[in-house]
């Protein structure tokens, strides 16, 4: 049985925040028990028409937290009722730092999950300022040292850099004060200015510089030496993790493998199709309660579908797997999957991406995969063009 990991899009927050383009809505709370009841019928649906194995699940927002501890077991229970799995599955949660108390914590640990995400994004306060986040760092301090005591010990944090105005030296001690959380996980983003959003307007009409391109290069590559030098590992473009703490979650979606996304907005990749569900909270909501399964895996609440071709997978396996700075994408793996080799298939690509010096071959065990280069790690998107024109 194909393992598919499982994604809920809860797409509620108290705030939103400048710079977020997310699918989530900030004094829609009212709606939170019907949603619920929606993501719990959606589940039904889809996993009633076949078997299927859980690989991981990720509660994603959004702000996840904002949901009641009896809500988010329901929904455990849910999904734990309608999904194979076994007792080490990952079970993940993104919080926010300032919606959490130890006694929340300890019963989402009851509801079976392992695994929390924490957006901290900046241990300076002018930055969280910025960026209207509604958290300061005592508060991470605090969460992490309540979900410590509740018994979690995969604990990853998110953190942006390359902020307008924000120097070399505020990042450093933002990534030194997060190490000192002692973390398994943390994922970095650089800033991206999205179009519509309050920080999009602001730095069109000057009122905030945009960000040095240069100097988030610099912030990157201090950060990959720091955390290197602290026992980390790099295991994806933006991710770096303690050894066997990597998120099996992403994994997943950037080994180019099926799952399945519930809940407003959210996508999914499976039986070669990909399908989008609607944004709104209340179409959602109204969808789920009238509505019959499509066809697996489309519930009532998808509104687009895109059928995958073999050609198009290969493509995909390429950008998504090259994302994966260590393990890179398996000659055999690709080779078994579809019947062909990645030479053969790609031959002009990887001829122009080896002569950039912006690709390598590399023995993993037995076993040849392509990478990117070190130096390519900050151009990946020159390189995944290719893959998918
Ligand atoms: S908490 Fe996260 S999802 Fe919510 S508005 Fe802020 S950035 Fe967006």
């Amino acid at each position: 049985m194909t393992k598919h990991a499982l994604y809920l899009h809860v797409p509620f927050c108290v705030h939103r925040c400048a710079y977020c383009d997310f699918n989530t809505y900030a004094g829609q709370d009212a709606l939170i028990p019907a949603y619920v009841d929606g993501l719990i019928r959606e589940i039904e649906l889809i996993s009633a028409s076949r078997q299927i194995a859980a690989k991981s699940i990720f509660f994603g927002g959004g702000t996840p937290s904002l949901l009641s501890p009896i809500q988010l077991a329901s929904l455990m229970e849910t999904l734990r009722a309608n999904f194979a799995w076994d007792d080490a599955l990952e079970a993940s949660l993104e919080a926010n730092p300032g919606t959490v108390s130890l006694d929340y914590l300890q019963k989402l640990r009851d509801a079976g999950f392992n695994r929390l995400s924490f957006g901290v994004q900046s241990a300076h306060p002018d930055d969280l300022h910025l960026l209207e986040r509604i958290h300061d760092f005592w508060d991470v301090i605090h969460a992490v040292k309540w979900a410590r005591q509740a018994g979690f010990d995969n604990l990853s944090l998110d953190l942006i850099f390359g902020l307008p105005e924000q120097p070399l030296s505020r990042w450093q001690e933002t990534l030194k004060y997060a190490l000192d959380l002692h973390p398994e996980h943390l994922s970095l983003y650089a800033l991206t200015v999205e179009h519509g959003t309050p920080f999009g307007h602001w730095v069109a009409r000057g009122m905030i510089p945009l960000p040095d391109p240069d100097l988030a290069a610099d912030m990157y590559e201090w950060a990959s030496e720091f955390l290197a030098e602290n026992g980390y590992i790099q295991y994806e473009i933006s991710n770096w993790a303690k050894p066997k703490y990597e998120c099996q979650h992403n994994l997943q979606y950037w080994r180019n493998l099926p799952y399945l996304g519930f809940g407003a907005g959210a996508h999914g990749y499976a039986a070669r199709t990909r399908y989008a569900n609607i944004l709104g909270i209340q179409p959602y909501i109204n969808r789920l309660k009238k509505g019959s399964m499509i066809e697996f895996p489309r519930s009532p609440a998808s509104i687009s579908k895109e059928e995958i071709s073999p050609y198009q997978a290969m493509q995909e396996t390429m950008m998504l797997g090259l994302r994966l700075t260590q393990e890179g994408v398996s000659a055999e793996d690709f080779r078994s999957r579809f019947g062909s080799s990645v030479e053969d298939v790609f031959r002009q690509e990887l001829d122009e991406l080896f002569s950039l010096a912006l690709l390598e071959w590399a023995d993993i065990g037995n076993e040849k995969a392509l990478r990117l280069t070190p130096h390519a790690r900050l151009l990946g998107n020159q390189v995944f063009r290719r893959f998918v024109g």
